[in-house]
């Protein structure tokens, strides 16, 4: 599969504010950030260090993909020692400066390759692990296929088979958090509107379910602020609906893939977070889970 196929970054940068910095500052952590050792990036982790210890960020995420379908991008495209030994040198590296950098990843879920992933995951430890359902090489969501994919379908069946390998990343057990989790929008857009989406919870309900049973996070991740789509993933009253289906635990980051978007508008993320009720974010350093204080909101 070529790269362009599978646009995890389209060139879809939105406007920024009038008047302001879209990259948010005095944040204390961004949990998803993309460098050269994913496919689909070409940032040194350096240039992501020099954005938080200037923007105020003290804590940072470093999450490049790892894919187990040979199709797939990042299959095998950095090796695990590589990846963990830059993230870990530049570690200590900034620590000493005030930024601290966790070696994550950001994992393709699919039923398909389950056990490839349980397997990687039992051989390498990360301090966090993001599990993500991406348009896998066979699905209904690939651009050039999407459009005869949701004609004659009702929007039930439309979602299906994300929402279904969703349940599949936390039914799992093997991941912190659930990373962007209704970015199917994303891959449906234009054929399927956020507003029509917006018009029926109930389809995302039984996915939330599961990930409230399952104990995992749910990203708020900023970037569908600065792709078409318009909103974050997941959008705010599906935080709210998390919420209210009894889920506690919420994370938050920017996906970023170019030094630019660090922290873009990750800001807003923290609010429509804080606006849903929670009062910290969920993350993991290692062996500790932790809970991450949302910061006193400012008053305008
Ligand atoms: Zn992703
Ligand atoms: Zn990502």
């Amino acid at each position: 599969m070529k790269l362009a196929d599978r646009p995890w970054e389209a060139p879809t940068t939105g406007p920024a504010r009038a008047g302001a910095d879209p990259q948010a500052r005095d944040l204390p952590l961004d949990a998803h950030l993309h460098t050269d050792q994913s496919p689909d990036s070409s940032v040194p982790i350096d240039a992501y260090a020099a954005e938080a210890l200037a923007r105020g960020i003290p804590e940072i995420a470093i999450t490049d993909h790892v894919d187990f379908d040979p199709r797939d991008p990042a299959y095998r495209y950095a090796s695990f020692t590589d990846r963990e030994r830059t993230v870990r040198d530049a570690a200590e590296r900034w620590g000493p400066r005030g930024v601290t950098i966790r070696f994550g990843v950001e994992l393709t879920y699919h039923r398909a390759w389950h056990e490839e992933a349980r397997e990687h995951l039992a051989r390498h430890r990360y301090d966090y692990v993001i599990g993500s359902v991406h348009e896998w090489p066979d699905s209904p969501y690939i651009r050039s296929r999407v459009r005869s994919w949701v004609e004659g379908r009702t929007v039930d069946e439309i979602v299906a088979p994300y929402l279904d390998q969703v349940i599949g990343a936390a039914q799992s057990g093997m991941f912190d958090t659930i990373g962007h989790f209704d970015v199917v929008k994303r891959y449906l857009h234009p054929f399927v509107t956020t507003a029509q989406l917006a018009d029926r919870p109930d389809l995302y309900e039984p996915a939330l379910r599961a990930i409230v049973e399952a104990g995992v996070a749910l990203e708020v991740n900023s970037s569908g602020l600065r792709h078409l789509v318009g909103e974050t993933y997941p959008a705010p009253a599906t935080v709210a609906q998390y919420r209210a289906l009894g889920g506690e635990r919420v994370v938050a980051g920017s996906d970023a893939h170019r030094h630019d978007w660090f922290a873009w508008r990750l800001d807003e993320a923290y609010r429509l977070i804080a606006e849903a009720g929670f009062e910290s974010l969920a993350f993991r350093r290692g062996s500790d889970r932790v809970r991450v204080a949302l910061p006193a909101r400012r008053v305008a």
